[in-house]
């Protein structure tokens, strides 16, 4: 009788596995039957595997999760980036498309993107009847008119295995116009949904020119009351007026009470990153629990001499390259540790989609969803868009992850060149 055990499809052999869920940390190896995580132990070599691969020296996590991804291709213009670039080819195995679809257009990004990406894609469908057209470009069309609950409320309940929440937007170009009306609107489609409410934070449009221009301190006292524990909040390190920090350069003392009430909060790197701002947030004692990319197609490339004028008039555009693992290398730079951040891109993504029982955690029996990443030692120039430029000792890379079992190199063009210091 042949009593020899079943060979894996994969082995990946001498890696550093950190995972928050299961407490495992330290040397391990991950192996691979059928799609799935078939064993993790210290030491698997002895049995048979079709394809081992050496991971020494790097970190092996679970599937990482961008919590906050635009890539609705397409239908969103110059916005929405290709998934796979974003996703897999960046090492990242689901993407959590942050108000691209809407209920009118929810249709199209089950279609062309969810069932044929070779990444996991999530979203938190936009309150707005338009989504993320362009970006947001237009404000008039995210007026109270551009809002209908009903629509919203039943297109999320029938399509819950990819909307796992709501997206909405505070600002203070939004307040000039229209209060807090709106975002009201997508509480109630939060309610009635009983999905989470995922705010932005932090200047998009410009302030009406007449009527007066609203306090952006007074905007997040309004708003944080009406937010309720599992929602989130997010861009907490903006550089754009509307963040955590009031004028007086303090973190609102209302925030502190909303996370301890259990709303969460979503770093949303995108343009809005400050290093200055996110020192100031961090040092206060607040924590992000999840980290978000908030890749787009303005923020993803240098605008050109040509670009001026596009650049002014769109707060997005970006000057200094970034991606989920620059936001990790930052974080660290800032000082939190690795096991931190690793949560903050699995295990806590994982929680606010709840999913926790499916992704986010290198367990046997799941589907396998790994991501395998360097931590590069040396001298590292990181910098932000208002200008500050900081020296980190490590720079995260990926390397490559698996999507049920199935490798991807990180090879996106979207994957910014280290700069060495
Ligand atoms: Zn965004």
């Amino acid at each position: 009788m042949n009593t020899a055990p079943l060979s894996f499809d994969t082995l990946l052999s001498g890696g550093t596995v950190i995972d928050p869920v299961t407490g495992v940390n330290g040397r391990y190896d991950v192996a691979i039957i059928g799609g799935k995580i078939a064993a993790i132990e210290p030491d698997l070599s002895r049995r048979p595997a079709r394809e081992t691969i050496d991971v020494t020296g790097k970190l092996v996590i679970a599937g990482m999760i961008d919590t906050h991804a635009h890539v609705y291709e397409h239908v969103t213009g110059k916005f929405g980036l290709n998934p796979d670039m974003v996703g897999v080819r960046s090492g990242v195995t689901t993407l959590i498309d942050q108000g691209g679809p809407s209920c009118m257009t929810i249709g199209g990004f089950r279609n062309y993107l969810v069932n044929t990406a070779e990444s996991r894609l999530l979203c938190f469908i936009s309150c707005y009847l338009v989504g993320g057209l362009e970006g947001h470009l237009y404000p008039d069309l995210y007026g109270p008119n551009g809002v209908n609950v009903e629509h919203t409320v039943r297109v999320a309940k029938e399509n819950l295995d990819i909307v796992r929440g709501i997206k909405a937007h505070a600002e203070i170009g939004g307040q000039s116009r229209w209060g807090l009306e709106v975002i009201k609107t997508g509480r109630n489609i939060a309610d009635q949904t009983g999905l989470p409410l995922y705010i932005h934070l932090g200047q998009l449009w410009p302030s009406l020119e007449e009527g007066p221009v609203p306090d952006a301190d007074e905007l997040i006292r309004e708003l944080v009351p009406i937010m309720k524990p599992g929602d989130v909040l997010a861009h907490p390190f903006t550089r754009h007026p509307g963040g955590f920090v009031s004028k007086e350069g303090e973190v609102h003392p209302i925030v502190f009470e909303a996370i301890e009430r259990g709303v969460r909060v979503d770093v949303g790197h995108g343009s809005h990153f400050s290093f200055e701002v996110a020192k100031r947030v961090l040092d206060a004692g607040v924590r992000p629990f999840t980290l978000g990319a908030d890749l787009h197609g303005y923020n993803v490339r240098i605008p050109s001499a040509t670009d001026a004028g596009e650049r002014e008039s769109n707060p997005f555009f970006g000057i200094a390259p970034f991606s989920l693992t620059i936001a990790m290398t930052e974080l660290l730079a800032l000082g939190m540790t690795i096991e931190e951040i690793v949560a903050t891109v699995t295990s806590n993504p994982a929680i606010m989609v709840r999913m926790q029982d499916q992704i986010g955690a290198l367990k046997v029996g799941r589907d396998a969803d790994v991501s395998v990443l360097e931590i590069l030692d040396g001298k590292f120039k990181l910098s932000d868009n208002s200008g500050v430029e900081v020296v980190s000792d490590k720079l995260i890379r990926p390397v490559f992850c698996l999507r049920d079992g199935v490798r991807h190199d990180s090879n996106s063009p979207l994957i910014p060149d280290a700069i060495a210091a």
